[in-house]
């Protein structure tokens, strides 16, 4: 989830007397970077994912599940067997926000050839293999990306209670702090969030209105003012960091070869996120009921808001120098590359000072904009070791604001004095059951790029139509209902060529006509006389391609699962977990997850990770990996 300092974390009042000096140094720390390497071009295409995982335990006798707060103790002993034995270990593990969470990703990035694409899924069998042999009996690693009773009494092992009085990190009346990671980071950045936004953070997520649900559904909080005020009726109420960032997701992060193919890629997947988020859509369920959405996306947006009710525009400016329209976790504001200057149609709020202090230094208006944007938060967390840097050689200070930018896509300087060039992280979507699935949506979208890229392709609309893209992606099954905005011609609208130097060519006003509202099966597979699709792009490209027999067939494989996903033939993770409760023999038609329900939900899906059941209604009857055996001489693997 971002950069983790060693050290004593400072207060709120004290990070914030400190949060000029951290935009300050983080501003100078940028322009060195940018200008150390800004003309770098020759890097590398490489690209790694990250898996985020829950650890689960299961209790057979009573039929419950539980998350297991084992995480900081599992991360040590994977990264000591691990990549402190042997630096060319296969993966590398992180924490992430939960105790009951950790992050896997390959121990090295993926270069650029055709035959890695058949080495992704091996490696994350590894990761699940390697961290599944570390856990206790009836312990297994889930790839869920929210736990349906998150925050339920007793959703923990060891159990805590919430505590929900001051001095606590969240305050919360259902997530115990327990249940956070232990690294300072994660309670400071919890409890700063909530000093900052002024009061509890709240999330109000729409129940599924099933034929037993109250009508109106209302909780009471008596015992709590600031739940009773927050809580609407028709939702399901929360209150915590732990309820959105304690979900798990499935990112890729590439390296370009230049800053300018970094800023095109950023553009051109701004406008893919929507679309792959619902098509990955995982999370229907939230604190013990059954939902009307099935994305995490605006769950963990509300759960790091830590606007002040003047920024929110609730109040008059008075202590506050803006008016901010979304959270520090949300979708992407504006975009990077020239091509995409006419479609920035997003009120962009910035620092003034930054944004001069930028151009004046030599960088372009779209990136001292977008630098000056990001830069509008405060650091939440400061270590006290951290506060004076040497700017030239660290670059802790941006990244501190850097990395509290959750946004759909990050744009990725390289580190100081490092042979990393500049990238961009594809942060949207949730993460699967199985390896293969995972496989699937980080094989999709890295050979999306690559016809991007070989293609020239353009998928850019104006922004405000992906956000409003981002809003239907999370809505009850999105992927076969919604609408979404998309451009009708990706090859010769001409706006994204790219010359040799890196400037693009192109008009200057977009036209309505330029999108069309499309299903995502036209998307993705395409419809006659309206668009080619995604799919039948990549097996052109595939076509082309010199590809070994084993490597396309995997390859097909993929494809085959998210064009199937997308026409409604195989479900999402989201739709099939939404049948598996409503056909419980307990389930009671009234949105509620019982203990019980929820132990049969996820021994199912750690039963389908591990493949000791079929399950075709989401991985089709022919997807288990099998390796092609025509004319194999080589017998050694
Ligand atoms: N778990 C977060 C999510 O589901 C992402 C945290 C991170 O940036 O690594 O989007
Ligand atoms: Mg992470």
């Amino acid at each position: 989830m971002g950069l983790l300092s060693q050290g004593s974390p400072l207060s709120w009042e004290e990070t914030q007397r400190h949060a000029d000096h951290v935009r300050l140094h983080g501003i100078l720390q940028f322009l060195h970077i940018y200008h150390a390497v800004k003309d770098r071009h020759k890097d590398v295409l490489k690209w790694g994912d990250e898996v985020e995982y829950m650890l689960v335990s299961f209790d057979h006798e009573n039929k419950k599940a539980q998350l297991v707060l084992s995480g900081e103790e599992l991360l040590e002993t994977l990264q000591e067997k691990g990549e402190r034995t042997n630096p060319n270990h296969p993966t590398l593990w992180r924490p992430e926000y939960g105790s009951y969470m950790i992050e896997g990703t390959p121990g090295q990035p993926y270069g650029g050839t055709m035959s890695e694409f058949n080495t992704v899924e091996d490696n994350m069998r590894k990761r699940r293999k390697e961290a599944t042999s570390l856990l206790g009996e009836n312990q297994a690693l889930c790839t869920i990306t929210s736990f349906p009773r998150l925050g339920c009494p007793g959703f923990t092992l060891p159990e805590f209670k919430p505590n929900p009085v001051e001095g606590g990190a969240s305050k919360s009346l259902f997530f115990p702090d327990e249940a956070i990671n232990k690294h300072p980071r994660f309670s400071t950045l919890t409890r700063n969030i909530r000093h900052r936004r002024g009061e509890k953070v709240v999330i109000n997520v729409p129940i599924f209105q099933d034929k037993n649900t109250p009508c109106p559904f209302i909780e009471t909080f008596p015992e709590d003012d600031e739940a009773a005020k927050a809580s609407k009726p028709d939702h399901i109420y929360m209150d915590a960091m732990g309820f959105g960032m304690g979900n798990c997701c499935l990112q890729v992060t590439f390296q370009a070869c230049s800053i300018s193919e970094a800023r095109y890629l950023y553009d051109q997947l701004a406008t893919i996120c929507p679309i792959v988020m619902a098509l990955s859509a995982a999370s229907p369920f939230y604190r013990g009921y059954v939902s009307d959405i099935d994305c995490r996306w605006g769950v963990i947006s509300a759960s790091v808001d830590d606007r002040t009710r003047e920024e929110r525009g609730l109040e008059p400016l008075k202590n506050n120098h803006y008016r901010i329209s979304k959270s520090r976790y949300d979708s992407i504001d504006s975009y990077l590359s020239e091509c995409g200057e006419k479609y920035n149609d997003i009120d962009l709020t910035k620092d003034k000072e930054i944004y001069e202090q930028l151009l004046q230094e030599g960088i372009d208006h779209l990136l001292a904009q977008h630098v000056a944007h990001l830069f509008i938060r405060d650091p939440l967390t400061l270590f006290e070791e951290k506060i004076h840097l040497d700017d030239a050689n660290e670059s802790d200070h941006f990244e501190n604001i850097q990395s509290t930018n959750w946004q759909t896509m990050r744009f990725k300087p390289p580190p100081p004095n490092s042979d990393i060039g500049w990238r961009v992280e594809f942060r949207p979507m949730e993460v699967q059951l199985t390896d293969f699935e995972n496989s699937a949506y980080v094989v999709f979208v890295v050979l999306l790029t690559r016809v991007i890229l070989s293609y020239k392709l353009d998928f850019l609309i104006p922004l405000s139509k992906v956000d409003e893209n981002m809003k239907v992606a999370q809505k009850r099954d999105a992927v076969l209902q919604g609408l979404f905005y998309f451009r009708k011609d990706i090859c010769k609208g001409g706006n994204a060529m790219v010359d040799g130097r890196g400037k693009t060519t192109g008009s200057t006003e977009p036209a309505a006509e330029e999108y069309a509202l499309m299903t995502i099966d036209t998307i993705i597979n395409g419809k006659e006389g309206v668009f080619p699709g995604l799919i039948p792009i990549l097996n052109s490209y595939l076509e082309n391609m010199e590809v070994d027999v084993d490597t396309r067939c995997s390859i097909l494989n993929y494809l085959k699962l998210i064009k199937k996903r997308a026409s409604g033939e195989l479900m999402t993770v989201a739709r099939w977990m939404r049948e598996f409760i409503a056909n419980h023999p307990d389930y009671k038609q009234d949105s509620v997850i019982t203990d019980e329900m929820n132990y049969s939900l996820l021994l199912k899906c750690n039963q389908i990770a591990n493949e000791l059941c079929e399950c075709p209604e989401l991985l089709g009857p022919a997807f288990r990996k099998v390796k092609y055996s025509g004319s194999k001489t080589d017998s050694s693997n």
